[in-house]
């Protein structure tokens, strides 16, 4: 390990010298060891377009040499206006009003702080619980860290953390007998808090779908449907939490297209800027917004960080959504649907050993065993295994996942899969 560096969720002590990494291409990584890594997992889920893509690359290099940085509380520039505006445009008319930030974790700050501000604002300040899912995982900072608190990734800082309250959650996998009876408990579940504290709670807060950082939870839309119902009818905000689900991941450009309800408050960041740059925002409605208005100081939100809406990350997104908006993926992201599941039943069948499969939209993923165990020790073997294939696959405990930029072509899929396959026959 460089003597300078402390490298992010990682243990240092055992974890392997790092992949040194020289330049990018697509969806392929050229290592200082002269090989070449297939990107499996989009460079931490934020890499959408593939790396380096020129049209963005491009807008960056011009935006730099125009408008490097200025703040935003009393100046505005083109690019934070433009990419509000295409990206208002991508989102049902109710979402309209856009506040940036400069990663996942701050988004979700915002959203929280924003609703908890709002019904004080409002005049309804006993409205101050919040509700998330176990297994929820919303970020890293302390606000994000209390709605994720049931993540598995926060122990030690257990006794710093808001009380939220956390919901069970039925996650869920191909072929799984047990679905209806988990969504019936955690349905119970819900009825009984919200039956007690529906008329104190703020916001709920959600991963649509699926639960990224807790190991690729799924669960099926019909239950989220009759969950978001229940909440909604009990005037709770909604936060949607699609800084993973976002920009394509599910199949759709954003997850809640897939359900019957849109949220109060959505949360973007990863895909945002098409993997270039750290930026994020929190979208909400007008009747929010209104809120906030008034004569004085005291209703005016006060958040903002000293990066907020960089004109050279905003620069990024502007292109990133350009190239979305020709829509050239929407046929692309179906056949990997198709191809994820077909591989996924091959492995099960090559395999032998009990995998629990499932797969939506760009996202395939297995659960070696019966239960997801982030610390296991077959995960170090695993990621070793896959570099040496040439694979940048970092599974989640014993969950290996596939999340691929969208210029992967399906050969290189299928190498990601006869990966997978010799190395679950290899190590499992
Ligand atoms: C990654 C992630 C975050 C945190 O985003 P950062 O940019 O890493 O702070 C929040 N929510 C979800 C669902 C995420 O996947």
């Amino acid at each position: 390990m460089h003597k300078n560096i402390w490298p992010p969720f990682t243990q240092t002590a055992t974890a392997p010298e790092p992949l040194h990494i020289k330049s990018a291409k697509g969806a392929v990584l050229q290592g200082l060891d002269g090989k070449n890594y297939l990107d499996c997992i989009s460079s931490w889920w934020v890499n959408v377009h593939g790396h380096c893509h020129p049209k963005i690359a491009e807008s960056i290099a011009k935006q730099a040499s125009q408008l490097d940085h200025v703040l935003f509380a009393g100046c505005t520039h083109d690019s934070a206006l433009f990419l509000a505006k295409s990206l208002c445009t991508l989102l049902p008319a109710s979402l309209s009003r856009v506040f940036y930030s400069d990663n996942g974790s701050t988004a979700v700050e915002v959203a929280l702080k924003m609703a908890l501000q709002y019904f004080q604002n409002i005049g309804m300040p006993e409205r101050r619980k919040i509700l998330a899912f176990q297994g929820g995982y919303h970020g890293d900072t302390v606000g994000a860290m209390s709605v994720g608190a049931e993540s598995g990734f926060f122990e030690p800082f257990r006794g710093i953390f808001f009380p939220v309250h956390h919901l069970p959650y039925p996650a869920t996998w191909n072929d799984d007998d047990a679905v209806e009876a988990k969504e019936t408990g955690a349905l119970e579940a819900l009825k009984q808090y919200l039956d007690t504290h529906g008329a104190t709670t703020a916001a709920f807060i959600v991963e649509p779908l699926v639960q990224g950082a807790s190991g690729m939870r799924f669960c099926r839309p019909e239950f989220l449907n009759k969950v978001l119902k229940l909440v909604r009818e009990q005037e709770i905000l909604l936060v949607f939490d699609e800084v993973m689900t976002g920009f394509g991941r599910l199949g759709s450009l954003f997850a809640f297209e897939q359900l019957d309800v849109t949220p109060d408050i959505i949360c973007l960041a990863k895909g945002l800027t098409g993997g270039f740059l750290p930026l994020s925002v929190t979208v909400c409605g007008e009747k929010i917004y209104e809120a906030f208005q008034g004569d004085s100081f005291d209703k005016a939100f006060a958040h903002g960080h000293s990066y907020t809406a960089n004109p050279i990350a905003c620069a990024a997104g502007v292109a990133s959504l350009e190239i979305f908006s020709a829509r050239p993926y929407d046929a692309y992201w179906q056949a990997v649907e198709v191809f994820h599941k077909e591989q996924l039943a091959r492995l099960q069948k090559a395999v032998g050993n009990p995998l629990k499969t499932r797969a939506r939209g760009t996202i395939a993923a297995l659960t070696i065993g019966e239960e997801e165990n982030y610390s296991t020790t077959l995960n170090p073997l695993l990621k070793k295994a896959f570099l040496e294939r040439g694979l940048l696959i970092r599974p989640l405990g014993n969950v290996i996942y596939l999340m691929p930029p969208y210029c992967t072509t399906f050969a290189q899929l299928e190498e990601a899969y006869w990966g997978i396959e010799a190395v679950l026959l290899s190590c499992v």
